[in-house]
């Protein structure tokens, strides 16, 4: 066994990296459909002792009474290691999600160590604030602090592990919570490599522990009274489920679910970019969230941009994940792809037609979980496949007339709210018209974001956000402190930093 096989193979549980716990799971390369990895498969008893772990660690004040000066060192030692293992994450994320190359290691891995650090260095200035001085007599002091909420259980999915399990646990832990992370079984590498470096890194034990499974253990975690928040990443049904079940507690809630964002092209939008734009749903083999896959075009434009993006995708290579030229890899499972295959019959058999893919492309390694880009024109809003998140390498056209007006309706006339666009060669219009759209994000004309960039949804896409200033304080709650003032202390209320 070479030193990268043994690589993020253990569950953290209480500051332990544990192996043995009675039973694996397979992890499968949706590149070739073989199994690349047996990992250990925790159950309820990892789960009870890392969240027992967790609730000492948090109530014996080891990390949440540090400074954040001193957390952040800690997390910023663990940034430099994850940053060493930089190659590690991307074969997982390449091997067990299937991930092209090409995406898996800018976006997947380093980008959010951008994200990462953002969130740790902005808690210093975050987590306090001072009122004015009461003037009295007698003269009282007051100041807002942010607090964590104690134990945050942390589930996240598959498509994006190492970048979702990033984004929960630099602010959730720099903050001064503890946390519990589980994985999704197809795609537990990441986390698992995570806590083994938490470890070297100095994160103290109970701090951060990592468990594998499935839905039991997910919602164990969700009932358990010993977890304060859930900080989750999935699906919408999964989502509501949690809701439920967290209600019984009354935890925190941080869902990050589902998508069916739409790209509202305006008649004077430049087609060469709007079809620029629209490709980017081949990212992930269309498996994110945010992915802009309901395109709604006016009648002037529907036929150059439906023709632009035809000949665009017929560059557009499908491949396994670790050749340097694809640029779409498979999809997670045959079960998946079998899903897609059905909701794309079905909207055929709707009145839609297939303008470009619909089929499994060939020259690809037998075995693997491939599917063509697939463009659907004669899409109608109301169709199961312009409501519906697909998650699969699909986009809809949905022609309208133009009039602003009813693009917005179309746009916002869905169950999900993750992302928006519009495109217009009229900026200011189109900022207006951002408004109006009811999503986490919109972008005019702009596909990039900062590191800063709170991301979350309306609607069915969830409750919350993560990533920058919002998604820092998520992993809070608020706490008012007054005092009377001494008689003779002049010291402003900002200078009290004790509170
Ligand atoms: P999923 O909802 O099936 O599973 C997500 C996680 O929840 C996994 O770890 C799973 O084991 C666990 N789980 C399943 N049932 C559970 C239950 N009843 N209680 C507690 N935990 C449970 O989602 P998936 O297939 O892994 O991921 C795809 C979904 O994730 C898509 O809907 C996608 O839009 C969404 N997603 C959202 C964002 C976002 O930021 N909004 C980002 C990425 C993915």
């Amino acid at each position: 066994m070479t030193t990268l096989d043994t690589l993020g193979t253990k569950l953290l549980v209480g500051g332990e990296l544990v192996t043995d716990v009675g039973n694996t799971c397979d992890v499968v390369d949706p590149s070739t459909g073989q199994v690349v990895r047996s990992l250990p498969l925790g159950g309820l008893t990892q789960l009870d002792s890392a969240l027992a772990a967790a609730r000492r660690a948090f109530d014996d004040g080891c990390w949440s009474e540090l400074s954040v000066d001193q957390r952040a060192r800690v997390l910023l030692r663990l940034a430099e290691l994850i940053d060493a293992h930089s190659a590690d994450f991307t074969r997982f994320v390449e091997t067990e999600v299937g991930t092209c190359r090409r995406v898996a290691g800018p976006a997947q891995v380093r980008r959010p160590m951008g994200h990462y650090r953002d969130l740790v260095s902005r808690a210093h200035s975050e987590l306090g604030r001072s009122l004015p001085r009461l003037p009295g007599p007698p003269a009282t002091g007051q100041r807002v602090v942010r607090e964590p909420w104690g134990v945050v259980a942390a589930i996240t999915p598959w498509n994006a592990p190492h970048l979702l399990n990033l984004w929960k646990v630099a602010p959730a832990l720099v903050t001064g919570n503890t946390m519990v992370l589980k994985p999704a079984p197809e795609a537990p590498s990441c986390a698992l490599l995570l806590g083994e470096l938490a470890v070297e890194a100095g994160v103290p034990p109970g701090v951060l522990n990592v468990v594998t499974g499935g839905a039991d253990v997910g919602q164990a975690m969700v009932a358990d009274p010993r977890v304060d928040m859930v900080a989750f990443t999935g699906s919408s049904a999964v989502g509501r489920a949690i809701a439920q079940q967290a209600g019984a507690t009354l935890k925190h809630l941080l869902l990050e679910l589902g998508g069916k964002s739409a790209l509202l092209a305006l008649p004077d939008a430049d087609v060469a970019s709007l079809v620029a734009a629209t490709l980017r749903f081949v990212t992930l083999a269309g498996q994110g969230c945010g992915l802009l896959t309901r395109i709604l075009v006016p009648d002037t434009l529907h036929d150059s941009v439906v023709e632009g993006l035809v000949e665009a995708l017929r560059h557009v290579r499908v491949g396994p994940a670790d050749d340097p030229e694809t640029v779409m890899g498979p999809v997670i499972s045959a079960a998946a792809r079998d899903r897609i295959e059905a909701i794309v019959s079905r909207a055929v058999a709707a009145g839609a037609r297939i303008a470009y893919g619909g089929g499994r492309p060939d020259g690809v390694p037998a075995g693997g979980f491939y599917l063509e880009p697939t463009v659907l024109t004669e899409v109608d809003n109301d169709m199961e496949v312009a409501r519906e998140e697909i998650f699969g390498p699909v986009v809809v056209v949905i022609r309208y007339s133009g009039d602003p007006e009813e693009g917005i309706r179309l746009a916002n006339d869905n169950p999900y709210g993750l992302v928006g666009a519009i495109w217009t060669a009229d900026t200011d219009l189109g900022l207006r018209l951002a408004r109006r759209i009811r999503a986490g994000q919109v972008r005019v004309n702009a596909t990039a974001s900062g590191n800063e960039a709170p991301f979350g949804g309306y609607k069915q896409s969830g409750v919350g956000r993560e990533v920058g200033r919002e998604g820092l304080l998520e992993y809070t709650t608020v706490k008012y402190v007054a005092w009377q003032i001494p008689s003779g202390d002049e010291r402003s209320t900002a200078d009290r930093s004790e509170v």
